[in-house]
């Protein structure tokens, strides 16, 4: 019996992506293996990391590395081995960073959301951002003027939700901080490339583990020696309330390891077959416009872009993507990629499927599409209303 039906839980398909509201990710049986063969057993961790530096060097082309709680931990960790070596006194005083260079700067556009806002993950280790350029624009002499004495880090993140135009490319950027001594941060938590970043002159990348490399929850940090220690050593300091276990660590491992022997290629063939399977179909649908859209990060994975036309469709993609979610009936919930539904399309990602489960995307998407036709009144809710109606139903979880 599958766990979720005992626990009372719905058994979601994902084609949003890796969510941590969803569970993140497929974990590969090899890593399951591992972390089960570890959780009875008792481990020095100092060792058990050591080896993950090992394992970390060999897939990033660091120096180092070691594993923590999470990427979001990774930057608050990284951020504090700035300012703080690894002199623990220094370690036991953060987050008061008196006397101490405490400024990160980060290009505007790179000031995201993954879930919280990265600014936050800065300002927990006693840190602060320094905004460098605009929202949609930054200049290498921006950046220059930013960096002074007070500069600790400079912070480069890779995200679908940075602004992926008109800003500091990552070379530049490197060559700028690094021309006036100070260390690049550069926050990967979603790349397939685990060694571009650190080839690229990054004195530290970090990972997710629970992502792309369908680990465990977990983070991953690589770079140089020194960084790298003085980010471990933050577990004696704010670290310790972002602990990582024995089973993320033996986790993240095993994972770096499969994903080192995946056959990539046969995976992006039948992502592909799922990809091409909807698209036939859905671009019979009237209102439907369907788009194969390669990963706007450059990953080598692609997703298909469905706009919605709702004078014909008579549906919003919102209303398509709230419909699917909330089955009417007793059909699987399927959870779309719609962070931008307000532009009216949704992506459906192809990564996170179990065999079969393409099948039921589409048959729920034309259901639905021929639900919305068929109805009498058009399902076009304003799309100012979707975010409160949202925000009313979890405001009074657990209940
Ligand atoms: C997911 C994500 C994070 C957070 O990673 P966690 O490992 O879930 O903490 C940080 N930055 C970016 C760009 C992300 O995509």
């Amino acid at each position: 019996m599958d766990i979720r039906s005992r626990l009372g839980l719905r058994a979601v398909i994902n084609v949003s992506g890796t969510m941590t509201g969803l569970g993140a990710s497929i974990v590969a049986a090899p890593v399951v293996d591992a972390v089960a063969e570890v959780l009875p057993q008792f481990v020095e961790i100092d060792d058990l990391q050591r080896h993950a530096s090992t394992t970390i060097a060999a897939a990033c082309g660091s120096e180092s590395g070691y594993i923590t709680a999470s990427c979001s931990a990774a930057i608050t960790l990284s951020i504090a081995a700035t300012m703080t070596g690894d002199d623990p006194g220094l370690i036991e005083r953060l987050p008061d960073t008196t006397g101490l260079a405490n400024e990160v700067v980060v290009q505007t556009g790179h000031l995201v959301n993954y879930g919280a806002p990265i600014d936050q993950a800065i300002r927990l280790a006693g840190a602060r951002a320094v905004p460098v350029g605009a929202a949609t624009e930054a200049h290498a002499y921006q950046l220059a003027a930013a960096i002074s004495e007070r500069t600790t880090a400079a912070l480069f993140v890779v995200s679908h939700h940075a602004v992926n135009y008109g800003l500091i490319p990552l070379e530049a950027f490197i060559e700028i901080a690094h021309a006036k001594g100070v260390p690049v941060i550069v926050d990967a938590a979603s790349e397939y490339d685990l060694k571009r970043f650190i080839a690229a002159g990054a004195d530290l990348a970090l990972y997710s583990a629970h992502k792309f490399l369908g680990g465990p929850t977990a983070g991953i940090v690589a770079g140089r020696k020194a960084l790298v220690r003085a980010a471990y050593f933050q577990n004696g300091g704010i670290g310790r309330g972002m602990k990582v276990g024995k089973e993320g660590i033996v986790g993240a491992i095993a994972a770096l390891e499969q994903w080192a022997r995946r056959d990539h290629e046969a995976v992006r063939a039948r992502e592909h077959g799922y990809l091409t399977l909807w698209e036939d179909a859905l671009k019979r649908c009237p209102g439907v416009r369907t788009q194969i859209d390669p990963d706007p990060t450059g990953n080598p994975l692609d997703r298909l872009k469905v706009s919605i036309d709702p004078r014909v469709a008579r549906t919003t993609a919102w209303d398509l993507a709230d419909a699917l979610a909330r089955p009417r009936n007793a059909s699987r919930p399927v959870i779309v990629r719609d962070h931008e539904a307000e532009l009216h399309y949704f992506f459906l990602d192809p990564c996170n499927l179990h065999p079969g489960e393409e099948h039921v995307v589409l048959e729920r998407l034309l259901a639905e599409l021929h639900f919305a036709r068929d109805s009498r009144e058009p399902a076009v809710t304003p799309f100012h209303a979707r975010d409160a109606k949202r925000a009313t139903a979890r405001k009074n979880w657990p209940d």
